[in-house]
């Protein structure tokens, strides 16, 4: 490649600059947010390619998000004449799924293999409870789903979870189920892709070789965030200088080079198994010796940056790492207390208008908060006010139903034994199939052991027949899009599917339907961009691999095939087999993989909205972080104990830190959350603040007479959607010192029929003990300690409460 790498390190700092040109050895780089470290990465890659060192096929680079490895590509691209579509950057699960769909054979796998995203897995869980009997309440279907994606992610078979007790036996005989049934349908989860490839590599010498030799340099983002098995797969993948034993430490001699960039005070996925602990293991088992620090912030103005510097000082275990910034002071961070969640979305709202009168740009505002239910108040008020959107995580594109609808046919003419999709639309829209006709038909399969497609022939009747259609239909469907281009093989599947007619036929379905639209343009845009290229290059089947040439294991480079071969958007075909993998298995895999990204709105200049934890890794000009309140942020799950706590402090120093100019944090008095309104206090994060950098739009809480009277945003406070407690004009302090403290305890015989000390049962929380009872009438509430779920305040006129004998 032509360039000089001079132009690429003219902008780093020094610290930055020693980190791109590391010698082609293992490095950590720990910093703190906003340093450059996904900066750094980018560059050391374009730098390695333009002095020659590498070429695209030797790199791999792992990014957190699709998002991320997206912009990873688009930066390379602007920095070098390279064609960055064939290049191993994408998130551990893409990369995983790339890797099994060139080595699906010796995985086990059907070709056109179905990934489950976390909706399907739960599905496909309910289905083999029914089957099976499996009592729900004993074992809660997310609890199950939590135990296998855990075993999982430790690496871990059936077979090799220790079973201490009666419980996890039946836990790990319902995996076992699990696993086979997902075999059976050739379907794989998101913890079966990262376990699949790993067992792949650590099975198979010559495909592991292959890939060790392949991949020199790897690079891994957001470090502290990976898990046991991430963890492991790298260490596969970098391999031992001896070649032996992976697990063997003794002989563990990592070759290439292996850079790891995090901020262990940014790790917000312990609850999903991530170990910070990897990093002092990576640092320990590949001998590091080069560790760099970047100190220098490049994102946010210093009130911002203090802000986040002061709040996670509150920490106790961290490695430690300052952080500074030239920019200047910049805007105080504004902090508003609002009477009503609704109050709360109408003034930021009121706010966006202003900041986007000052010329910024839309999708230079970002809503932050903690839990995606807190976004439905927020998504009216914007829309109210005319204001595009766009939601990131969440009910994402590719899960509204009636996209998933489509994707199920779709995934059918791929591969008919996907039951979780067979049985979701084998009556939709309906088609006069019952329930228990269907049940007839499950029964049938599993005596048979075989799928539902299968099984069908095997079903008298009218429930027969209408089933038989059914299957038939696919299969017409399979014959009509055999040589079809993606686009039309969706309006096909569109319109023989009777979608596209039933959405219309729904009074309430033009959303809908304009979803479908959007899928039809999705699919053309998969091909016509380097999507497809990039998650559909069909590499060289496993087949290569197993009786190496000669020549293949010295000389790496003259192999046959040509990995840095520019990728046309057609995938390449197998090697070997001629074999390619269909467009529609490419963009179904996108599909499952597709984090976020909302193709239909890509580009559109709209104010964004996620939880914090998909933030990660973003900026933007504004920030506003709404909920400070506690038991939202910190989260109730994880205030109890310290480790949850300092959990839920590095979520909210990310979230901090994703603001370049201006900050906002808000909360507010009452909030309707989970059919409930809560009376929450504002959160603890406001103390760990400085004052100086803060600027309270409204009165700070806490102070003398904390809610004054005639505030212009009392209009809103009556609504609280449907409980009648007004925030405004009530002087209920929500200051730290009070630590809502009721301030009426009742003295009568209420009409409620509650008295402390009473046990009652919640639909939702279970059973639960009364704690404090205030107000009357309408008013009156309840602080109820509910031991599965803490303590909650619930509003009486809306809360369904039972005495429980
Ligand atoms: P996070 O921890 O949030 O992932 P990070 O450490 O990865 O942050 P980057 O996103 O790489 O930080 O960089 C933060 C911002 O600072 C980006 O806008 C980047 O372009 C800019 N930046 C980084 N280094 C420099 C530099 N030397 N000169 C100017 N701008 C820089
Ligand atoms: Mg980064």
């Amino acid at each position: 490649l032509a360039t000089s790498p001079q132009p690429l390190l003219a902008t780093l700092n020094d610290e930055q600059r020693a980190a791109v040109t590391l010698p082609s050895e293992h490095a950590l780089i720990l910093a703190g947010a906003g340093s450059g470290k996904t900066r750094v990465l980018t560059t050391r890659i374009a730098w390695l390619l333009s002095r020659g060192e590498v070429t695209p096929g030797g790199i791999l680079a792992v990014t957190f998000t699709n998002k991320a490895a997206k912009e990873m590509m688009t930066r390379l691209q602007a920095m070098l004449p390279v064609n960055v579509n064939g290049m191993w950057i994408g998130t551990f699960h893409g990369l995983c799924n790339r890797f099994l769909r060139a080595h699906y054979k010796m995985a086990g796998l059907p070709q056109s293999f179905q990934i489950l995203d976390t909706q399907d897995q739960l599905s496909a869980i309910k289905r083999l409870y029914k089957q099976y009997n499996i009592d729900a309440e004993r074992f809660p279907h997310k609890e199950m789903q939590w135990f296998i994606s855990g075993c999982k992610e430790d690496g871990l078979r059936p077979h090799a979870v220790e079973v201490r007790d009666d419980e996890t036996r039946k836990k790990v005989e319902f995996y076992q189920l699990y696993e086979e049934q997902c075999q059976r349908e050739g379907v794989v989860d998101f913890g079966e892709l990262m376990l699949r490839s790993f067992e792949v590599l650590r099975d198979n010498d010559p495909i592991r070789e292959h890939y060790q030799r392949r991949f020199q340099h790897i690079l891994i983002d957001e470090f502290q965030d990976t898990n046991k098995l991430q963890y492991a797969w790298i260490k596969m993948l970098a391999g031992s200088g001896a070649n032996g034993p992976v697990s063997d430490p003794a002989s563990f001699a990592p070759r290439g080079s292996v850079i790891a960039v995090g901020d262990d005070d940014q790790s917000i996925y312990a609850f999903r198994g991530a170990r910070v602990g990897n990093m002092t293991d990576f640092v320990r088992e590949f001998k590091v010796q080069h560790q760099i620090k970047l100190e220098q912030n490049y994102r946010s103005y210093s009130n911002i940056l203090d802000s986040a510097n002061a709040l996670i000082s509150h920490n106790s275990r961290r490695l430690g790492k300052n952080l500074r910034t030239n920019q200047g002071a910049g805007e105080p961070v504004r902090v508003m207390e609002a009477p009503s969640d609704f109050a709360e979305a109408q003034w930021m709202v009121d706010e966006m208008k202003q900041l986007v009168r000052d010329d910024f740009e839309r999708k230079e505002i970002a809503v932050l908060y903690r839990s995606n239910a807190q976004s439905r108040v927020i998504e009216t008020a914007l829309f109210n006010a005319g204001l595009p959107y766009k939601v990131y995580g969440g009910l994402r594109f590719f899960e509204r139903a009636e996209i998933k609808n489509a994707l199920a046919y779709m995934r059918l003419i791929e591969n008919l034994r996907d039951d979780t999709s067979f049985l979701r639309v084998v009556n939709f829209p309906p088609r006069g199939i019952g329930a228990r006709s269907i049940e007839q038909l499950q029964d049938l399969a599993r005596a048979q052991g075989c799928c539902l497609s299968d099984a069908v022939s095997g079903l008298g009747g009218k429930a027969g027949a209408n089933i038989n259609a059914f299957v038939a239909k696919i299969e017409v469907m399979r014959e009509q899009t055999q040589s079809m281009t993606l686009r039309q093989i969706t309006e096909l599947v569109l319109d023989t599917s009777g979608l596209r007619e039933h959405y219309r036929n729904d009074r309430e379905g033009e959303d809908r339907l304009e979803n479908l639209e959007e899928l039809v343009n999705a699919a053309e845009s998969f091909v016509s961009n380097e999507g497809f290229g990039r998650d559909a290059v069909a590499l060289p089947g496993e087949d290569d691999f197993v009786a190496p040439a000669p020549s293949m294991r010295q000389s790496p480079a003259s192999q046959g095939f040509d990995f840095d071969a520019p990728m046309e958007n057609a995938p390449a075909p197998d090697a070997d087999t001629g074999e390619t993998l269909s467009p529609l298995a490419a963009f179904l895999s996108h599909a499952a993989l597709e984090a976020g990204d909302n193709q239909a709105q890509a580009g559109q200049d709209a104010i964004q909205l996620m939880t914090v934890h998909s933030s990660k890794g973003l900026e933007f000009d504004c920030v506003f972080i709404t909920g400070m309140e506690e038991g939202l942020f910190p989260h109730e799950n994880s205030m109890s104990d310290r480790d949850g706590l300092e959990e839920e402090r590095r979520l909210m120093y990310v979230a901090i830190t994703r603001a370049r100019k201006r900050l906002y944090l808000s909360h507010s008095q009452t909030r309707m959350l989970h059919g409930q309104t809560r009376f929450n206090m504002k959160s603890r994060f406001y103390d760990e603040l400085p004052e100086a950098a803060l600027k309270w739009l409204s009165p700070k809480p806490g102070a003398q007479g904390s809610l004054p009277v005639g505030r212009p945003w009392g209009g809103y406070g009556g609504n609280t959607g449907g409980a009648t407690y007004s925030g405004a004009g009530r002087a209920y302090s929500t200051g730290a010192t009070t630590s809502f403290e009721p301030k009426v305890v009742q003295k009568e015989e209420p009409s409620h029929g509650l008295r402390v000390g009473l046990k009652v049962f919640h639909t939702k929380f279970g059973e639960g003990k009364v704690l404090t009872l205030e107000g009357t009438g309408p008013d009156a509430r309840a602080q109820i300690n509910f031991p599965r779920h803490g303590v909650k305040w619930l509003a009486l006129s809306v809360a369904k409460l039972t005495p429980v004998p």
